[in-house]
């Protein structure tokens, strides 16, 4: 049924600061329907008049009455329509913005599992849906009602035998609305259900074009796509002939109303117990009723819509993020060690799935460098995103400056802590944008600085514009080493005390390498350190080496150590060379 309580339950917050123009909107929409009701009883009054032959001195103050009224109902309904689409707005705004606040800090399990398409779709489609629903609601169906019962009480007083037989119609006329109307919202909402879908698949297309083409997939994505659409047309289609079902129902229900108008007021008006005056009267309440009940018909559909939205919006709000602070403590004024206990982590929550860290612990004293080595997929980049918490461990704890990441304010924990990720995300926008994540605050002496200070002016001066080199979204416009060589000049600005640098696995061009470098250097200057590597010559610059096999820590322990033991993996990694020995 209508979602009422659902939608005030939902919206009493948001609606509450309007309160004063709901209010000011009721007395108009009162005061509209009052106007309504008024007329056709002046037009009775003027035909009962003219068939009397009252004259028109009597009659023209009757019509000018008339004009007046007509005039000023247009007046006021476009006013509420206004006030209540305002209302609805305003209201609704709010609760895109805190939607959008609350899926922001969603973890990235979530975000993983959403297309940016479905999220969209969720936020600003259902919201919409909402919004439309209280100008719906309250003009439409509220509105509606009151002067459909205004017009039946209306024709009781006109001549009881009327009153009944359009009371007893139009409540007939209800009942079998909204029995077919039972049978169609199921179908709405399937094809809600699909172009959900369809709007999340083509999201991704767009993301992934690149890819899709590349790896010649094209053929394969369209017939995709064809699936899709194969599955929404017929949903389409239905969902419109059930339309036009209700439609073709209420239009010869409507006709059957105006004859028995006819046929009553024929035979009250041939034995004379209705006036002229009072027949036209009658014709024209039950004229006027069509309307308010086809558009109370009409508005069912779009307020059972709104009963889904409602349901998706309460469940993406009742969605907790998994990564709520549970104490919100401020890190120490101190230099700030990382540590692993015993942490054990899966991706997806669910027991029996794959372990993708087992039982990992090393200690990372406060300014130490660790390098973390490993073959492809052992689980490194997982531990990057565990210490920057994109994800909490199931089991274990993982300790930034002695506190667990879970009880760290999440803003503190982003000041102190830096991830320079394997792929880089570069927005449309230029270099300097890119750099400070378009905070207008940072001006282009201090970027310059850090990058002067990271060795990289020749970089700088090799961009075609400078800080003004437009870049593409994505990876595009830079190379791997480039797009990494900005992502560090990311992270200088913001001056943290723990940097996770995982490295791009591609191979790079040697100036790009000493470049890369020489900025790992400055980089590390000071700060507390995971250096995720893939070529040797990176963990030379570590203090202690963490080397990860399937999610195990095979070994850990001072790199100088594990050079000088000739058993140990690390030197055998060094004898053989980095990719023989891990890949
Ligand atoms: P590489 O050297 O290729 O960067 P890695 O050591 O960084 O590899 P991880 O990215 O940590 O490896 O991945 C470890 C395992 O976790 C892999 O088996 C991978 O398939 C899985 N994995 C990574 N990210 C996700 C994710 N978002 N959801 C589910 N599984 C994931
Ligand atoms: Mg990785």
């Amino acid at each position: 049924m209508i979602p009422v309580r659902a939608y005030f339950r939902l919206f009493t917050g948001y609606l509450r600061p309007h309160r004063a123009k709901a209010t000011l909107l009721g007395a108009l929409l009162l005061t509209t329907i009052a106007l309504q009701l008024a007329n056709p009883q002046l037009i009775k009054r003027f035909i009962d008049g003219a068939v009397a032959g009252e004259p028109a001195s009597a009659l023209i103050p009757i019509a000018i009455a008339f004009i007046v009224i007509a005039l000023t109902h247009q007046l006021f309904a476009v006013w509420a329509t206004y006030l209540a689409e305002q209302i609805g707005w305003s209201a609704t705004n709010q609760l895109r913005a805190d939607l959008t606040d609350h899926v922001l800090r969603l973890d990235m399990g979530f975000h993983k599992g959403t297309s940016p398409g479905e999220l969209i779709e969720r936020i600003d489609g259902d919201v919409t849906a909402l919004s439309n629903f209280f100008s719906s609601m309250i003009i439409k169906v509220l509105g509606n009602g009151a002067l459909l019962l205004g017009i039946l009480v209306l024709l009781w007083l006109e001549s009881w035998i009327v009153g009944l037989a359009i009371t007893v119609f139009t409540v007939g006329t209800f009942l079998g609305l909204f029995r077919l109307h039972g049978v169609i919202v199921p179908w709405q909402k399937e094809i809600r259900a699909t172009s959900a879908e369809m709007y999340g698949f083509i999201g991704e297309q767009v993301d992934g074009r690149e890819d899709i083409e590349a790896s010649g997939a094209t053929e394969f994505m369209l017939s995709r796509f064809d699936a899709i659409q194969r599955k929404w047309l017929p949903q389409v289609i239905r969902g419109w002939t059930g339309w036009a079902m209700m439609w073709s129902a209420s239009m010869a229900l409507y006709f059957v109303s105006i004859a028995v108008v006819f046929v009553f007021g024929s035979l009250l008006f041939g034995v004379g117990a209705l006036t002229l005056g009072s027949v036209y009267l009658v014709y024209q309440y039950v004229e006027m009723a069509h309307r308010p009940i086809e558009q109370i018909r009409e508005e069912l559909i779009d307020l059972q819509k709104a009963g889904a939205s409602i349901e998706r919006v309460e469940e993406l709000l009742a969605r907790e993020s998994a990564l709520i602070p549970r104490n919100d403590r401020r890190l120490p004024d101190e230099p700030l060690g990382v540590q692993f206990e015993n942490v054990t982590f899966r991706y997806d929550d669910e027991a029996g799935n794959e372990t993708i860290l087992d039982n990992v612990s090393f200690d990372i004293a406060p300014g130490r460098v660790v390098g973390l080595l490993g073959r492809t997929g052992s689980g490194k980049s997982t531990i990057a995103r565990l210490v920057t918490r994109m994800y909490e461990p199931q089991g274990g704890v993982v300790r930034i400056g002695g506190l667990a990441t879970w009880d760290i304010d999440i803003a503190d924990l982003r000041r102190r802590v830096a991830m320079v990720t394997q792929d880089v995300q570069l927005f449309r926008a230029t270099v300097r944008d890119n750099l400070t994540f378009f905070d207008n605050s940072i001006s282009d002496e201090r970027l310059l600085e850090v990058i002067h200070r990271l060795e990289l002016d020749e970089w700088l001066a090799s961009l075609p514009a400078g800080l003004d080199s437009k870049l593409e979204s994505g990876a595009g416009g830079l190379s791997g080493g480039q797009a990494q060589l900005l992502a560090f000049t990311r992270v200088y600005l913001r001056d943290p005390e723990v940097v996770v640098l995982d490295e791009a696995s591609s191979r790079l061009d040697p100036a790009t390498e000493a470049l890369l470098e020489r900025a790992v250097d400055h980089l590390l200057e000071n700060r507390t350190a995971i250096l995720i590597a893939h070529r040797l010559a990176t963990v030379a610059r570590a203090d202690d080496i963490v080397i990860l096999e399937d999610g195990r820590v095979v070994e850990y322990g001072e790199r100088r150590r594990l050079e000088s033991d000739p058993k140990s993996v690390f030197s055998r990694l060094l004898a053989t060379g980095m990719n023989e020995a891990l890949t």
